[in-house]
């Protein structure tokens, strides 16, 4: 299954998207793609409704039908730093021993394709595909064979990044990756069993049409089985926490020289099987 958001900010209704391509309401069905909806008896309940029976939604999806955040009521969103060596090596950092964790605050979660807005005074705003796991049935000290047993599935994550604030501006690297719309997330949330192979999954990413990042999850130091269970050391997960698993290289403070966002761009980027994003990058304060 694919299930999404969509209608306005802050007034989005559950959907799936059918075998045509189409967005089909589930809004009769459940209240949100979130909380107990995302347990394994939320998610089986869904499979088993026949889409053909829900009523069409007008419009295509990411054209002329927007497209929320794909999961909504988020509790934690919570980032893996440096999980691909070939990215830690272009920041210059070493591969850590144990997985790095940090924190998107959720005000940043948004669409799609909704703007990316440059922060006041930024100078260095970065982009970062990522994969991201939607966290289903709920934990603490997860046995790292249990893992994906907690899943309710994937999606693709920007997680955007500002690297003056996140690395010079004293403590951690929160400063500069909760910014208001520093969290696209979506189009979909794809059930595992769409997902083939989650440890291959082709990434991309392109900045005005210009690969900036390809890759792919072959590549992640630390899998999601062990961030799922490392994670849970530390936190009891919730239905609808993500756990965005690291980028891999290619952004643009790993670039020669730099390249940041300033305004005016547009950041396209995907991951096999699991959609697309493309969003425009204005200034702060502006809607479109
Ligand atoms: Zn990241």
């Amino acid at each position: 299954m694919k299930l999404l958001r969509h209608g306005a900010p802050g007034a989005e209704k559950p959907g799936l998207l059918d075998a045509d391509g189409r967005v089909r309401d589930l809004s009769g069905i459940v209240p949100d793609i979130a909380g107990e909806t995302l347990r394994p008896a939320g998610l089986k309940a869904l499979q088993d409704l026949d889409p053909a029976s829900l009523p069409l939604v007008a419009g295509t999806p990411q054209q002329d039908l927007r497209l929320g955040a794909c999961v909504g009521g988020i509790g934690k969103f919570v980032c893996i730093g440096l999980n691909y060596a070939d990215h830690a090596e272009e920041a210059g950092m070493p591969i850590p021993p144990e997985p790095i964790i940090f924190n998107k605050w959720t005000s940043a979660v948004c669409g799609p394709n909704d703007p990316i807005q440059i922060p006041r005074d930024s100078v260095k705003t970065d982009w970062e595909v990522e994969l991201g796991v939607v966290i289903g049935e709920p934990g603490a000290y997860i046995a790292e064979a249990d893992a994906m047993q907690h899943v309710a599935g994937f999606c693709v994550v920007n997680d955007v990044s500002e690297r003056d604030f996140q690395l010079n501006r004293a403590g951690t690297w929160d400063k500069g990756k909760g910014c208001d719309t520093f969290g696209p997330t979506g189009p979909w949330l794809v059930t595992p069993d769409e997902v083939a192979d989650v440890d291959s999954l082709e990434m991309w990413l392109d900045v005005d049409g210009v690969r900036q990042q390809s890759g792919t999850t072959a590549t992640l130091i630390f899998k999601i089985p062990h961030l799922i269970a490392y994670c849970s050391r530390f936190m009891s997960l919730q239905p609808g926490d993500v756990i965005s698993t690291g980028t891999p290289p290619g952004v643009g403070m790993g670039q020669t020289p730099p390249r940041y966002l300033s305004g005016g761009e547009t950041v396209s980027l995907g991951i096999a099987g699991l959609g697309e994003q493309k969003s425009p990058v204005i200034p702060w304060g502006r809607s479109t």
